[in-house]
């Protein structure tokens, strides 16, 4: 598999690469040069989710990767379901938060992490990332376990929900977490800093597991067809997908998705009050305003980084940017959103009620909309039993660990102190 770095498309690199350095130079996005196109939809949507995904990617990862490795990096990685549920008529929910995590990012984040295992070579490898709650467990869980691997989790003490921190602070092994006694800001600049000392970069492996990285992208394609094997053939024929959406990587992965041969009509790109696209693609102009805090934060986002590659996709496709239908909501109209869906009988969280309401109001007749819901009602337990004037009990998988003790080391913002921390 090669891949081109869209700011610099003379850098070129292998999957190995991609995967290990994450951005090109000057932060620049890598990108497949060459997308096939995939000439037997119907036979691949009749085979199971890890036998379809391993021919999905072994078709685009090529013979980089030999095809047993590949096949047990998919079955390492997809160990959960992605079931469609019936909202109304017409109108499907692709559930991806059944992972260890509870949101669609632990597709993305696992096969990250076998892939990272497979193409590391020999050295030791630190994964170094700081959190603010969510990608913080979808690492750690990712990585927990892997041989050779160690991961260090920053996150500011105090500041994220204590059920977030029992998620992946009580995990021990191969993951460390660290409490820092300061703001999350803080937290970021202590990673920063450890990036740039290169003596340290070298002697322990740095590597950030990147939300940019490649193989995250490709492991989201998956979920697409999973998607369309559950709707019957009528349902596939006019098929519009509205993706929530923030750094837009989801949407990315749908796209590619398509450009491979699988049959959707048209995405629609659902957002908060963070608006920038839907914007761009009324009036044409790009010009983000400061992000603001919404109830499905975390969509929080007003320069999504992976537009560039969305772009990349229209133009190589001979797109028209026009054929993206795009939404915003209000937290107002989220919240109702959220009560229709909860009174048609189907509980969401502010995400899916998002790409929800926004499908309803785009989807045209003749068309079958199918949403995507990105992360578990409870995880936003506080905002859906006040919206909703329910209870939400705990699913197991976050009970489990809300019954284990915390194993955090505590530090000040402390470079020094930090370093000698990783170099232990
Ligand atoms: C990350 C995330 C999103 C946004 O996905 P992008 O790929 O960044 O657009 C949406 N919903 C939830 C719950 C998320 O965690």
């Amino acid at each position: 598999m090669n891949l081109y770095n869209i700011k610099h498309p003379e850098e070129q690199v292998n999957f190995a690469q991609a995967v290990r350095q994450g951005l090109g130079k000057d932060q620049g996005l890598f990108f497949p040069q060459i997308i096939p196109t995939l000439e037997n939809i119907d036979e691949l949507l009749a085979l199971p989710l890890v036998e379809r995904s391993q021919k999905i990617l072994g078709a685009i990862i090529g013979d980089e990767i030999p095809t047993d490795k590949l096949n047990a990096m998919v079955k390492n990685a997809f160990t959960f379901p992605a079931p469609v549920e019936k909202v109304e008529e017409g109108v499907y929910a692709l559930e991806l938060f059944h992972g260890p995590t509870l949101a669609f990012k632990d597709f993305g984040g696992r096969f990250m992490a076998q892939a990272l295992a497979a193409v590391r070579g020999d050295g030791k490898i630190t994964i170094l990332t700081a959190t603010s709650g969510d990608t913080g467990a979808a690492v750690a869980h990712a990585f927990y376990g892997l041989e050779n691997i160690d991961v260090v989790i920053l996150y500011p003490k105090g500041k994220i929900s204590p059920l977030q921190e029992k998620l992946f602070c009580t995990l021990g092994g191969n993951i460390r977490t660290v409490a820092i006694n300061a703001d999350f800001d803080a937290c970021q600049a202590l990673v920063k800093q450890a990036f740039d000392d290169a003596e340290l970069r070298q002697a322990i492996g740095l590597n950030s597991a990147n939300s940019i990285n490649i193989s995250r992208l490709l492991a989201q394609i998956c979920y697409y067809f999973e998607a369309a094997a559950q709707l019957s053939p009528a349902e596939r024929q006019n098929l519009v997908v509205s993706v929530p959406s923030g750094n837009f990587g989801n949407l990315t992965a749908g796209l590619i998705a398509k450009t491979l041969g699988l049959p959707i009509k048209r995405f629609i790109a659902s957002t908060n009050a963070n608006d920038t696209v839907p914007r761009y693609l009324k009036s044409g102009e790009w010009s983000p305003n400061a992000t603001v805090a919404t109830l499905s934060n975390a969509m929080d986002v007003s320069r999504p980084n992976n537009w560039p590659r969305v772009e990349a996709l229209f133009k190589r496709n001979g797109w028209a940017l026009s054929e993206l239908g795009a939404g915003a909501l209000t937290d107002v109209e989220t919240e109702d959103a959220l009560k229709v869906q909860y009174a048609k009988g189907y509980l969401c969280e502010p995400h899916g009620a998002i790409a929800y309401q926004v499908l309803k109001d785009q989807l045209q007749a003749g068309e079958t909309g199918l949403f995507l819901c990105t992360a578990h009602p409870a995880k936003f337990k506080e905002s859906v039993e006040r919206i909703l004037n329910i209870e939400l009990p705990l699913p197991e998988a976050l009970d489990k660990h809300n019954k284990l003790p915390l194993l955090s080391d505590e530090m000040d913002a402390d470079f020094a102190q930090l370093r000698a921390y990783l170099l232990k």
